[in-house]
């Protein structure tokens, strides 16, 4: 009998998964002659810098950008071609960030420092730390944190449980599921990986009950695995944010303002793992991700294979454009994404999906008054009081807002979700926390 777990609270979104869930995963190139675009900023921390200049050729898999400092990511180029700009651009997050531009030969011509590497079990710690750092490694989940951070915690020996996070609680979203589908042996190689960075760790692919095809098939893969094991999480949002992830499969509670290492926990999720994998076992760098293309006004719903800095109106028409024109168009899920301006910008290291609503979907209904149910604060997965947030978000009173703890929001929007008043609950919260902290 299965076992299954969850954490505390959170919310039951429609899915939306149907539609794409069976879709195999298919490659789509920039074309040839197209501008591919790489912002500087495409991860947590410092920006990175160019290392090309304008007129360079370069090569597929060439690094264009270091590091901007000790918690940042190198950028490599995901095709081959001609630097043609470095200039600003905006990215889909709708921040303006200096970008390099290649105009894409199509020649996919590589650079001839990737190779596999036959020996990666016989690599040391530090080496594969230093592997994942040089290949841009960042967390595909979301907030795109580098990795070979990750990989470092204060001691490492400490750490007992590496949770591979595979449950993409995030409506429309299927991306990791067809990964844990398509690319199984390559997941369990990258734990394996990972379990050589954290010897003392064992790994938990943790899976939500909507996706028991993958629960049932890694389950029988690492039967005989004494280090690997797969946990089935009940369908909740949301799960995959690492604090509930962590409490749902360990029982453990991360504390205010500490990391998951404080609780011998390291967190990734199902791409990043691919990610680790191609870049120590196959020599590959951090040049493509899996997004998943969906909503009402999408003629072609789907999982897409797609290079990083491919305009996001370029994969749009490469997967048969749009059936009606879109209300909105959303980087990520509904949940947690945000909805862009300018369908130019890029797909970065961190696009998970795009999603495109007709105007029935994307109609929101008006908003009305409190009517003090507490529906916001039992649901609320942090414990806080979104009613109260919002007023003091209203009322620009910070300091309220710090003392109510307005800052441990992870800005999931359960709140604005379950509110019967249809309340701009998150959006408030989300704004008050920039300016709170920006104080
Ligand atoms: S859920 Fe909405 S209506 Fe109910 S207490 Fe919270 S803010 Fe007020
Ligand atoms: S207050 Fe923040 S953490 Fe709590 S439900 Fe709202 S968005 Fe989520």
């Amino acid at each position: 009998m299965l076992f299954v777990r969850t954490f505390k609270n959170g919310v039951h979104p429609s899915d939306q998964k149907k539609a794409t869930m069976k879709k195999p995963i298919r490659i789509i190139l920039p074309e040839k002659g197209s501008e591919v675009v790489y912002p500087m900023q495409q991860h947590l921390g410092a920006p990175a810098k160019p290392v090309v200049a304008s007129g360079d050729r370069v090569l597929l898999g060439q690094r264009i950008a270091e590091m901007g400092g000790r918690v940042s990511s190198p950028i490599h180029a995901s095709v081959s071609g001609v630097v043609s700009a470095i200039e600003p651009r905006l990215t889909p997050t709708g921040l303006v960030s200096q970008s390099v531009i290649i105009e894409n030969d199509g020649l996919m011509l590589e650079d001839k420092s990737l190779a596999t590497r036959e020996d990666w079990r016989s690599l040391s710690r530090e080496e594969i730390i230093d592997i994942v750092r040089d290949a841009g490694v960042v967390g595909l989940g979301g907030a795109g944190f580098p990795t070979h951070i990750k990989m470092s915690p204060p001691d490492y020996t400490k750490i007992d449980c590496f949770i591979v996070n595979a449950a993409e609680c995030e409506p429309y979203l299927t991306s990791d599921y067809r990964v844990l589908i398509e690319e199984t042996d390559r997941l369990l190689e990258g734990v394996e990986v990972m379990l050589g960075v954290f010897p003392n760790a064992e790994a938990v692919i943790a899976i939500e009950t909507n996706k028991m095809e993958a629960v049932n098939r890694l389950s029988a893969l690492v039967k005989r695995n004494p280090r690997v094991d797969v946990v089935p999480l009940y369908t909740k949002y949301p799960q995959g944010a690492e604090k509930q992830l962590i409490n749902a499969v360990t029982g453990r509670v991360v504390p205010k303002g500490g990391l998951p290492a404080d609780v011998g926990v390291v967190v990734n999720n199902a791409d990043t793992v691919i990610a680790v994998h191609r870049s120590v076992v196959r020599g590959r760098p951090l040049m493509r991700r899996i997004v998943t293309v969906s909503g009402g006004a999408v003629m072609n719903k789907g999982n897409y294979k797609v290079r990083i800095g491919m305009p996001i109106s370029g994969l749009i028409e490469a997967t048969g454009g749009f059936r009606e024109e879109p209300a909105k168009v959303l980087c990520g899920g509904p949940m947690m994404g945000f909805a862009m301006y300018d369908l130019d910008a890029p797909i970065i290291k961190t696009s998970s999906a795009i999603v495109a609503l007709t105007e029935r979907e994307a109609r929101l209904p008006e908003q009305s008054g409190c009517i003090r149910c507490g529906k916001c604060v039992e649901h609320c997965p942090m414990g806080l009081m979104p009613l109260e947030l919002n007023k003091f978000a209203i009322a620009a009173d910070y300091g309220k807002f710090e003392e109510y703890d307005g800052s441990s929001c992870i800005e999931c929007g359960c709140c604005t979700y379950i509110c019967p008043a249809k309340r701009h609950l998150a959006q408030s919260i989300k704004t008050a926390k920039r300016l709170a902290r920006s104080r």
